[in-house]
C-alpha cells in the first residue's frame, strides 16, 4: 500500500460516493492562497489533521461533504478554510449579505466559529458576523447592515431576523451544517429548515456531526446533493 493508503487506514478515515481525490498530507498540496497559509503556519500547526486532509480537496472541488467525527478532529478549520478559498473565488460584495452561512447550535460555539474565522480570515481580510439568542437583537442587526463575509449563527436567531426580512440570502452560496445532530437534539429542524429554504438552491453544502442515527441521515439525504459521506473513526 501507497502511504497515503497507510495514513487513511492509521487514522481509520473513509470517504465514499463519488471520485474521491487523493487527502491533501501537507499545507503545501493544498495550494492555498499564501495570506491564508501565512496564519496556518502562525498558529504553528505542522500538517493538516486527518479529516482536513480528507475534506479539503472534496470540498475545494464544489461538492458537497457530510463529515462524521469526533470532537477535537478539527472540524472548524476543516471547513472555515474552504469557506475562505470560496469567498476569495466569489468576490461578492460583502454589502449585499453573507456569502457564507454556517449554523451552530450554542451561542458559545458560534462564537468560538467566529473566533477561528476572523483570527485565521485575518489576512485575507474576511469579515464574520456572529448571530445568537438572549442577547438584544439591536447590536446583531447594526453589524448585518454594516456588510459581512460570513454569518455565523444559531438557527433560532437567524430564522427570526430573516423572519423580519433584516438579511439579504441572496448571494449565499455555501452553507455549513456544524454539529447538524446537536442542533436535531435540540429541536432547531423546523429553524434549520426555513432557512435552506431561503438560499438560493445552488449552494454547496457541508455537514458536520459526531453521530450517525436515522434522523440525522434523514437530513443529510434533504439538504445534501450527491454528498460524498467522509468518516474518521468507525461509525456504524
Ligand atoms: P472539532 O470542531 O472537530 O471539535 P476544532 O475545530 O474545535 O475541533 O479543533 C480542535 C483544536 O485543534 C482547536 O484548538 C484548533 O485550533 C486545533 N487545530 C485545528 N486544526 C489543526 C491542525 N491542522 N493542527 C493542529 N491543531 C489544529
Ligand atoms: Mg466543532
Amino acid at each position: 500500500p501507497s502511504s497515503v493508503e497507510v495514513y487513511l487506514q492509521k487514522h481509520e478515515v473513509t470517504a465514499t460516493g463519488g471520485d474521491v481525490p487523493a487527502p491533501f498530507m501537507t499545507f503545501e498540496d493544498t495550494g492555498f492562497p499564501p495570506e491564508i497559509l501565512r496564519e496556518i503556519q502562525f498558529a504553528g500547526f505542522t500538517s493538516p489533521t486527518p479529516i482536513q486532509a480528507q475534506t479539503w480537496p472534496i470540498a475545494l472541488q464544489n461538492r458537497d461533504i457530510v463529515a462524521i467525527a469526533k470532537t477535537g478532529s478539527g472540524k472548524t478549520l476543516g471547513y472555515l478554510i474552504p469557506a475562505f478559498v470560496h469567498l476569495k473565488r466569489r468576490r461578492n460584495n460583502p454589502q449585499n449579505g453573507p456569502t457564507v452561512v454556517v449554523l451552530s447550535p450554542t451561542r458559545e460555539l458560534a462564537t468560538q466559529i467566529q473566533d477561528e474565522a476572523l483570527k485565521f480570515g485575518r489576512s485575507a481580510r474576511v469579515s464574520c458576523t456572529c448571530l445568537y439568542g438572549g442577547a438584544p437583537k439591536v447590536h446583531q442587526l447594526k453589524e448585518l447592515e454594516r456588510g459581512t463575509d460570513i454569518v455565523v449563527a444559531t438557527p433560532g436567531r437567524l430564522n427570526d431576523i430573516l423572519e423580519m426580512k433584516r438579511i439579504d440570502f441572496r448571494q449565499v452560496s455555501l452553507l455549513v451544517l456544524d454539529e447538524a445532530d446537536r442542533m436535531l437534539d435540540m429541536g432547531f429542524e423546523p429553524q434549520i429548515r426555513k432557512i435552506v429554504n431561503e438560499i438560493p438552491p445552488q449552494r454547496q453544502t457541508l455537514m458536520y456531526t459526531a453521530t450517525w442515527p436515522k434522523e440525522v441521515r434523514k437530513i443529510a439525504g434533504d439538504l445534501l446533493r450527491n454528498p460524498v459521506q467522509v468518516n474518521i473513526g468507525n461509525v456504524d
